[in-house]
């Protein structure tokens, strides 16, 4: 500070005073210009650091080193859609080839031709053509109905067997192109992989009916290279309730089961994903004040764009982000015309108000893609297969999507979400969380008391 101002804060005579008064103003004009130099130099600072800082938090860091892009998307949004899914390729959700090798091939790997043109809707050619980086191999077995594994979900089935067929069945076609797909169980697996310019081929488990009711059967799938289990498909099962296909079912449990919640905390520790796609409103609430870690849905849209119970609605969507009382996650959108519009009405337009839909209500922050290929019938007008995701980011280009945007929703959101599910399991087990051991109340081939405890 300088002496010259000190007269009009310590002067007590009015010379002094009248005298320090024009200094004194010059000195405080000079010291507001001063302020207001620095301030806007740190505001300016501030505002870069704030900028740089949504586009690393966007997709990470690592994933702007690894691709190094720069420079403006072309003026054309196909070329510019192309460009744009060089850089950011497609990270697909939920994508059912295993499904196809078993009812097409009898899951033999070695008969099954991905070079060739293959019925459904993923090939080698075809997931080039679309620019996809990774995806999902689902390792869907149905619902085996409740008249064969009975009211409390107690008969033997096949689908633990079943799903370790599928299991390797994604895993012998992923070795099996050694060139095009690169096994991977970890975020960075995944930009390692798109770096090498493969595929990052993750294994999703969808439904909790495939855990033959035993949190044990989720540590071995952890183990078998699982990342994902949704906790429904169309049905309930021990652990939570499904909300149905295009109708709404009535709950068993009205959401999550005692052991549900267990399976849910047992998922946070191991670093599982948790998968609430087909899950009821009841249990999708629930979980997201549960879980510990982000929630996924891997092939989801928006029910308030149509109205199918399969679609999520705005009352879970506004559970998920960044603000208070809410949970991180990411709504994967599913192409299946079903959950897409009316009948006859699906395309990609359609499926661009889904993702806009989502995009608004949370932000575009929480918005991928599952496109549910090779698992649904039908597709939707300009999505026919997985050659043609460029035609959904030409779309979302048109509705002026920028290109940090839509990297978030080919990949980067994901693997933001992705990440942080393993921060939480690693935090989980650094502080010494115990696995959860708890059986299924309603089985009958464990005693139902611990030896040595009273009978
Ligand atoms: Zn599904």
């Amino acid at each position: 500070m300088s002496g010259e101002a000190e007269p009009l804060i310590h002067g007590n005579s009015s010379e002094q005073r009248n005298y320090a008064h024009d200094d004194a103003e010059h000195e405080a004009a000079q010291q507001q210009s001063r302020a207001l130099r620095v301030r806007t130099i740190v505001w300016s600072l501030l505002g870069l650091l704030f900028i740089v800082g949504i586009v690393i938090g966007l997709v990470g860091p690592d994933y702007y080193a690894d691709h190094g892009w720069s420079g403006a998307l072309p003026k054309d949004p196909d070329l510019a859609a192309r460009r744009l899914l060089d850089m950011a390729p497609v990270i697909d959700g939920h994508i059912d080839l295993p499904m196809v090798a078993r009812y097409g091939w009898r899951n033999n790997v070695s008969a099954i031709p991905l070079h060739d043109k293959m019925p459904m809707h993923v090939d080698i050619p075809r997931l080039r053509e679309g620019r996809v980086g990774g995806f999902f191999w689902s390792t869907y077995v149905p619902c085996a109905g409740s008249s064969a594994e009975g009211k409390k979900f107690l008969n033997a089935t096949w689908r633990v067997r079943d799903t370790m067929e599928q299991i390797d069945v994604a895993k012998g076609l992923i070795m099996k192109y050694p060139e095009t797909f690169q096994y991977a169980v970890s975020s960075a697996d995944v930009k390692d992989s798109i770096f090498q310019r493969k595929i990052a081929s993750l294994l999703g488990v969808e439904g909790a009916h495939q855990l033959g009711n035993s949190i044990a059967v989720l540590r071995q799938y952890y183990d078998l290279g699982v990342r994902y289990v949704t906790l429904t498909h169309v049905c309930h099962n021990a652990f939570a309730d499904s909300c149905g296909y295009i109708d709404m079912i009535s709950p068993l449990h009205h959401g999550l089961s005692p052991l549900g919640f267990k399976l849910v905390e047992e998922m946070n520790r191991i670093g599982m994903l948790v998968d609430l796609s087909h899950t009821s409103d009841m249990t999708a609430t629930q979980v997201i004040m549960h879980s510990k870690a982000p929630v996924m849905w891997s092939h989801s849209s928006a029910r308030a764009v149509h109205n199918v119970a399969r679609n999520v609605p705005d009352e879970v969507l506004r559970m998920i982000g960044t603000g208070e009382g809410q949970k991180d996650g990411i709504v994967m959108v599913n192409f299946s015309p079903a959950f897409v519009a009316p009948e006859g009405e699906a395309d990609v337009e359609r499926v661009a108000d889904h993702v806009e839909h989502i995009a608004r209500v949370v932000s575009k922050k929480h918005v991928g893609i599952g496109s549910d290929f090779d698992g649904i019938m039908d597709t939707p007008k300009g999505l026919e297969d997985v050659s043609k995701y460029p035609n959904l980011v030409a779309e979302l280009f048109r509705r002026g999507w920028n290109k940090y945007e839509l990297a978030g929703l080919t990949g980067g959101n994901f693997l933001r979400i992705f990440a942080a599910v393993e921060d939480v399991a690693h935090k989980l087990q650094s502080e010494g969380a115990l696995p959860v051991y708890d059986v299924y109340e309603e089985r009958e081939d464990m005693p139902s008391r611990r030896v040595g405890e009273a009978l």
